[in-house]
């Protein structure tokens, strides 16, 4: 059979348009037509720009041309896909190049391991060292193109083509760039080939070189100008069947290996480059894991405080529900009393489910022991404060229901107040403190609670109720009160009492709206909750803001990254890799700047919150679904901008991109 069968074959080449101006055609073929049989040894010669290459490209399935009939094995080119076309390229066809085209900085075997491992043959490192044996090179296995001679290059070059046992070679110039004496060891190994049945197309326009082959094809103005045989004895060891070509899987496990390493030896050789690029995702994912931990933090603590005041409190406070906690000055009735408190606890006896009720009332005083005095917040309050609000003092006690009835002037120290009035180390229970110049004796020191978000909470000082209000302040209305109820479901019931009672003794009519508000923890709760939501979603906002410019990030280092490697593209291509695998080698190149900046990021953040936690005492919280979340966005990253760049190469036609300077 008839390995290779044109008919009229012609090539133009447009030229792109420019400024407007008309771009002038090249004709480079004008209808060749040519046959090659299985086990020919043809040389085409011609002057410089006669379309010798042109042909060759077109022969060796790198290229199409623009009209004419080509049947490779029978099999019309015209009519297969690109896909089918890199398949017959990578079992049938050998090319080797005038500048040799191997990798930079990849061994000798690693460049001839390639073809195998794009047509996925098992073994591939055995059989590209038996073949590298095969042309001479088995002591330079392992030496990178730069490190080897141009005749060794060649050689090497050579081993590639044949290493997955093509039926036809096609070498262009290939002895153009190598001496005389490596030009011989070339032609030698050709012609061995040739002797096992391979074909061989060569293109030369050195006589001597020439002279190696059975036929020689003279070529001028892309048109056949001679043909002419030494000896037509074709030796046809097997005979060629039409090929069939087969689907194979997308990746196996040596291209997978040969892509993470090509993606990590990318990224180390612009070892500056991919740092910078990586940086809008380390900064973002960082960011995100640190405001996360702030913000798990933070609710974790407010949860926590919740807690100890349990969950069957209600609050009652003057004003409106509507109006918030603004408080309306006007009239008696929009208070809250010493006796609606009593009032409710009464209810008790007609079977409302209170059990407890505690009164506040606060207030800024100035307070005076000795020498020293400290402006502080008043906190008036019934005895059972110190149960419901765990507040034991440490040191002393606190004061009793009967102390609280009797009026009595005595007082309990928060930490920061005690502190300013008190010697280091100064027992001050049974002192006596003026508190706004009214003689007070001191009973205890309450435990620190630690600063919050709304100030230092151990900058107080505790009196009973009905002293704070009569004795310092000269107040007849309550700040608030809470209500502590028997279980979680009775608070509706409660609820209901109460404001029946409130709204009776405020004597307010049916239309009027309550002068109170009665709050529950739950109610508090999803107050706080829809506060996180809201932050949640800023963070949200944070993260998709900066990842989105990581991401762009990398997309514009992978076309970067793309441009520069068109050529490599190219050769890979000749080589027998598809569409999908150049796809491939490119996201997951992509994806890897994305995981790597993604887990640094995570570490980053990981070490701010800490800090943070450290330097400020403020709670942080690192949840694993904040690191695993961040990790995958990291990944999705890589693949949703890293698509375009690697779609954009895998696009790339082989012979223009192999072209490309
Ligand atoms: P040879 O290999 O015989 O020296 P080529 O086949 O490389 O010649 O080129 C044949 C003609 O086609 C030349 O005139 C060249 O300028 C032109 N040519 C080759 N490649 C291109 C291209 N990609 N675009 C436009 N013109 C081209
Ligand atoms: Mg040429």
């Amino acid at each position: 059979m008839n390995l290779i069968h044109i008919h009229n074959l012609k090539k133009i080449y447009k030229p792109e348009v420019k400024n407007g101006e008309q771009a002038i055609e090249v004709q480079a073929l004008q209808g060749v037509n040519l046959t090659i049989s299985q086990g020919e040894y043809v040389s085409i010669m011609g002057p410089s720009g006669s379309g010798k290459s042109t042909l060759m490209q077109i022969l060796g399935l790198l290229d199409r041309p623009t009209s004419g009939e080509y049947l490779f094995l029978g099999k019309d080119v015209s009519k297969l896909s690109g896909e089918e076309l890199a398949y017959l390229r990578s079992r049938y066809v050998g090319f080797v190049f005038q500048f040799f085209n191997l990798l930079a900085r990849t061994s000798a075997l690693e460049n001839v391991e390639l073809p195998l491992i794009y047509s996925h043959v098992p073994q591939s490192k055995t059989k590209a060292q038996k073949v590298l044996t095969q042309v001479g090179l088995q002591d330079r296995l392992h030496h990178a193109p730069h490190q080897l001679s141009g005749g060794q290059q060649q050689r090497v070059a050579i081993a590639r083509a044949l290493v997955n046992n093509p039926k036809i070679i096609f070498a262009d110039e290939p002895t153009g760039n190598v001496n005389q004496e490596q030009a011989k060891e070339i032609m030698k190994t050709l012609s061995i080939l040739h002797a096992q049945g391979v074909t061989i197309v060569l293109v030369t326009h050195d006589p001597q070189v020439a002279s190696h082959a059975e036929r020689t094809i003279k070529i001028v103005d892309g048109k056949i100008f001679s043909d002419e045989s030494k000896k037509i004895t074709p030796r046809v060891h097997e005979e060629l069947k039409p090929p069939q070509i087969k689907k194979f899987g997308l990746m196996n496990s040596a291209e997978m290996k040969e892509n993470f390493k090509m993606a990590v030896g990318s990224l180390k050789l612009n070892k500056l480059r991919t740092g910078l690029t990586m940086l809008g995702i380390i900064i973002g994912v960082a960011a995100v894991i640190t405001m996360v931990a702030l913000g798990q933090g933070a609710q974790k603590s407010i949860e926590e405080s919740l807690k100890s005041l349990g969950s069957n409190l209600l609050m009652i406070r003057p004003g409106s529900p509507k109006l918030g906690h603004v408080r309306r000055e006007s009239g008696d009735s929009t208070r809250i009393t010493l006796e609606d408190a009593k009032a409710i606890k009464s209810l008790k006896e007609v079977g409302l489910p209170i059990d407890d009720i505690s009164t506040e009332v606060t207030g800024q005083v100035q307070v005076v022991y000795g020498n020293k005095n400290w402006n502080t917040r008043l906190q008036g309050v019934s005895a059972n404060y110190a149960e419901l609000h765990a507040s034991n003092p440490t040191i002393g006690r606190f004061f009793s229901e009967a102390e609280n009835e009797t009026k009595k002037r005595v007082c309990v120290l928060g930490k920061t107040v005690y502190e300013n009035l008190f010697e280091n180390g100064q027992n001050p229970v049974g002192s006596i403190i003026k508190i706004n110049r009214v003689n007070f004796k001191v009973l205890g020191i309450l435990p620190a609670k630690g600063g919050s978000a709304w100030g230092d909470r151990d900058d107080v000082i505790v009196t009973p109720v009905t002293t704070a209000m009569q004795r310092i302040l000269g107040k007849d209305y309550l700040n608030s009160m809470d209500v502590q109820v028997t279980d979680a479901e009775s608070m509706d019931r409660a609820i209901a009492g109460i404001s029946e009672l409130l709204r009776k003794k405020h004597r307010l009519s049916q239309g009027q709206e309550d002068d109170f508000s009665i709050r529950n923890m739950a109610e508090i709760q999803e107050a706080l909750s829809s506060t996180t939501k809201i932050m949640a979603l800023l963070l949200g906002a944070i993260a998709a803001i900066s990842l989105f410019v990581g991401g762009i990030g990398i997309m514009n280092i992978m076309l970067v990254s793309v441009k520069e490697r068109t050529k490599e593209i190219g050769l890979r291509k000749a080589l027998g890799a598809r569409q999908s695998d150049v796809l491939l080698q490119f996201l997951i190149e992509a994806i890897m700047i994305g995981l790597v900046g993604g887990a640094i990021g995570i570490f980053m953040g990981g070490i701010s919150s800490f800090s943070i936690n450290i330097i400020f005492g403020w709670a942080t919280h690192i949840s694993i679904s904040a690191v695993i979340i961040s990790f995958l966005f990291s990944f999705a990253i890589g693949v949703i901008f890293g698509f375009w760049p690697a779609r954009q190469a895998s696009l790339l036609s082989p012979i223009e991109a192999l072209r490309y300077e």
